[in-house]
């Protein structure tokens, strides 16, 4: 028995990457789409097969609520709008899975977790580099100290984008600009595979002036991170740079390099690491899967076995604390310290 999916926001990465999941997923199928286009609607339900009653705009949302086909609502919105989307279908007695960033500050994601406890409901980050199998296999490296305690990571995510107009350059829509949406891919990806938590940040941050894309939002945010073991990252997101999404880590013995490492297939993963004298170089070679697949599949195992996401909303809120720090040392200049945070798993 498959888990039933609503997905509400039909934009790109809904329709170029979830909906296709779906036919590569094992536990997760597409019962009901949400949209303010009724034309886009009716095209996707047909494309896909979803029945016109279980057809909605965002003015008859709340009615999944008499819909017991669909356990789940997948929200692919822009990021502003997925604090609302979450209550409300919390409120309608639905599971959440939202795309990341989980929203536009951490009171929104406080109130979203507050909202899914209600109702008795999961909530899940759609953080899907935490279930691709290359980022996990760095995590299991770093957990074992195959090579040696680690020391410093590099972590940069860069993309160039067009349109002024898109709501990814206006404030209000986005929270803001290269942090939350790509140097976040950097900010999680450190917690996740270091299973620390940042204790100190310190971050500039530069738009290029007179450039419309950036009126509203950073360009780059370039920031390091300090963990209570003493390893220190280097994180950059560029809104206005050659695409290029990689990390490095560095341990006592050796280094481990992921290329292309937020991307969705394509994933590179070299190693380099001393014997004796000798300096060893290779690639290592693993299987790669469909990313949004693996991760509704994982909240369907959730959803169906009763079991708390990997990612839940308070991954999110965490991500969310770290980036209003980074924002305010890159408007003070100084460095802002974060609490101390003991994870009782850190490698859950
Ligand atoms: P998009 O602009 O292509 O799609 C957004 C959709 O929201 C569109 O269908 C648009 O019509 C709809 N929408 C509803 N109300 C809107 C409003 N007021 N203003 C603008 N659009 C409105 O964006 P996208 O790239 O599909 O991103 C959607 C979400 O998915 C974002 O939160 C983004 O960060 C996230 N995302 C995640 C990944 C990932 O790898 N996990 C990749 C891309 C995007």
């Amino acid at each position: 028995q498959r888990v039933g999916y609503a997905v509400v926001g039909l934009g790109h990465l809904a329709l170029e990457n979830i909906l296709p999941a779906f036919g590569r997923s094992r536990k997760s199928k597409l019962v009901a789409l949400v949209s303010g286009s009724p034309q886009k609607l009716q095209k996707v339900a047909q494309q896909y097969g979803v029945r016109p009653e279980n057809c909605y705009s965002y003015d008859t949302y709340d009615q999944l609520r008499d819909n017991p086909e669909v356990q789940v609502v997948y929200i692919v919105l822009p990021n502003a709008m997925h604090a609302e989307y979450t209550i409300r279908g919390a409120q309608a007695g639905k599971h959440i899975l939202t795309e990341k960033p989980m929203a536009t500050s951490s009171a929104d994601c406080q109130a979203m977790i507050d909202a899914c406890n209600k109702a008795g409901r999961k909530l899940m980050v759609a953080y899907r580099i935490q279930y691709e199998p290359h980022n996990r296999y760095v995590r299991e490296q770093i957990r074992q100290k195959e090579y040696g305690a680690p020391k410093f990571i590099e972590l940069f995510n860069a993309q160039q984008e067009a349109n002024p107009n898109h709501w990814r350059h206006i404030r209000a829509l986005a929270g803001g600009g290269a942090l939350p949406d790509i140097g976040l891919y950097c900010l999680n990806t450190a917690r996740f595979i270091l299973g620390e938590e940042p204790t100190e940040v310190f971050a500039y941050q530069y738009s290029t002036p007179g450039n419309p894309l950036f009126r509203e939002v950073e360009e780059v945010m370039s920031w390091q991170m300090r963990f209570p073991s003493g390893l220190i990252t280097n994180c950059g997101a560029h809104y206005y740079a050659h695409e290029s999404r990689r990390y490095r880590v560095l341990a006592e013995r050796g280094w481990l390099n992921l290329e292309n490492a937020f991307a969705y297939n394509g994933l590179e993963l070299q190693r380099s690491y001393a014997e004796g004298q000798t300096e060893h170089r290779d690639q290592i070679s693993l299987m790669e899967k469909d990313q949004f697949a693996t991760e509704m599949d994982h909240f369907s195992d959730c959803v169906q076995q009763n079991k708390q996401p990997f990612t839940p909303g308070e991954e999110g809120l965490q991500d969310h604390r770290i980036m209003e720090a980074i924002y305010q040392s890159a408007q003070t200049g100084k460095p802002v310290s974060l609490p101390l945070i003991t994870k009782l798993d850190p490698f859950r």
